[in-house]
């Protein structure tokens, strides 16, 4: 995994990203439902009828353009603060576009929405809300298909014995793979932190899909703020040391300096101590694995695939996600050899694993 040799490139900062722009959200929801409801009645009916399960021929459905959100910021940025007609229209425009999206997505729902029990009207109103956004959402992003619910977290969280996907020497945290499951789910872990594009936390944030970050301080800390709005919007932050060193040529006070070093200033940054630690380039040492257990960590993700904007690295031959699998990919801006934006790279991962009948699901629910 490269490390960055440039400069956080300084990005224009949207209002979607710093703070999501949703005023006046649980007053207006009950009424908002109605009024989608009432729209999009005819559109509901048929989803009504439809299996939730993914169609096997997903993979076949032509890929969506790459759909820029500005439109959508613009119409919500004109209800927000304009006269009465300029919200009419931007509301209307707003029911044009989920109405378009439901003419072009295909048929699919949320699993949690398809066993969900309805009581009364305005939780039905709501249900149906949720799902008109997470279409929209879909639809203004670009994907091919709504993302698969993954399933309840387990219960007991899988043993990490060492095996296929797990290495593990006794009394020292497991380095794993790919996660001992049958669940139809894969991991998507985002490292290092050069990049700070606020579309992507305004993507990862309407689509809700899980993440894990792993941060480097050095690239990390000229904006922590933007990890704590990914954080407030469900991303873990977690452990990828101070300044990025090979973990086998250090001694074992550097190692204590880059490694718990960076579980203090996490904790710090986002009032959480991390439990995963990434170490740099995937290279660790027995001693790497016993300091990190003195500071806290109780495992070292490491990875099967890799995600660009242009493409997918794959680990197996038949180039399919398999349960468990975990994904890396990094916090970066468009260069030579990362070939479109973050956007481009979440879009990718989110329509290969539902593509292939996979959800994204939470590391930290498994590890
Ligand atoms: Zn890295």
């Amino acid at each position: 995994m490269p490390t960055p040799s440039t400069a956080p490139r300084p990005r224009p900062r949207t209002r979607s990203a710093a703070a999501p722009a949703r005023p006046g959200r649980h007053r207006r929801r009950g009424v908002a439902a109605l009024t989608v409801l009432a729209t999009l009645a005819v559109g509901c009916s048929a989803l009504r009828t439809q299996d939730p399960a993914p169609a096997p021929d997903r993979a076949a459905a032509p890929t969506a353009p790459a759909a820029p959100p500005a439109d959508a910021q613009a119409a919500g940025a004109q209800a927000a603060g304009a006269a009465p007609a300029a919200q009419a229209q931007a509301q209307a425009q707003a029911q044009a576009q989920a109405r378009a999206a439901l003419a072009a997505m295909p048929a699919a729902r949320p699993q949690a929405a398809a066993g969900q029990e309805l009581n009364g009207r305005v939780s039905a109103a709501e249900h149906e809300l949720a799902l008109q956004q997470s279409l929209a959402a879909a639809h203004r992003w670009g994907l091919a298909a709504l993302p698969l619910r993954p399933p309840a977290p387990p219960a007991v969280k899988p043993e990490l014995a060492d095996g296929p996907g797990v290495k593990r020497a006794p009394g020292l945290p497991p380095v794993v793979y790919r996660v001992p499951t049958t669940d139809k789910v894969v991991f998507l872990t985002v490292d290092d932190g050069a990049e700070k594009d606020p579309q992507f936390a305004a993507m990862a944030a309407e689509l809700g899909v899980p993440m894990t970050a792993f941060l480097s301080d050095y690239l990390a800390r000229s904006d922590y703020g933007y990890f704590r709005t990914l954080q407030a919007h469900g991303v873990t932050i977690d452990n990828h040391t101070l300044t990025h060193p090979d973990l086998r040529r250090l001694g074992p006070d550097a190692l204590q300096r880059e490694i718990c070093g960076q579980q203090d200033r996490l904790q710090q940054e986002t009032g959480t101590r991390p439990r995963l630690f990434r170490p740099p380039y995937g290279e660790y040492t027995e001693a790497a694995l016993r300091t990190a257990a003195s500071c806290g960590v109780t495992a070292f993700p490491l990875w099967n695939e890799e995600a660009f904007p242009d493409h997918l690295e794959w680990r197996y031959a038949d180039q399919k996600f398999h349960p468990g699998d975990i994904v890396l990919t990094h916090f970066r801006a468009p260069a030579a050899d990362w070939k479109g934006t973050m956007p481009d790279m979440l879009r990718r991962v989110v329509d290969a694993a539902t593509a292939q009948g996979f959800a994204i699901a939470r590391l930290e629910d498994y590890l």
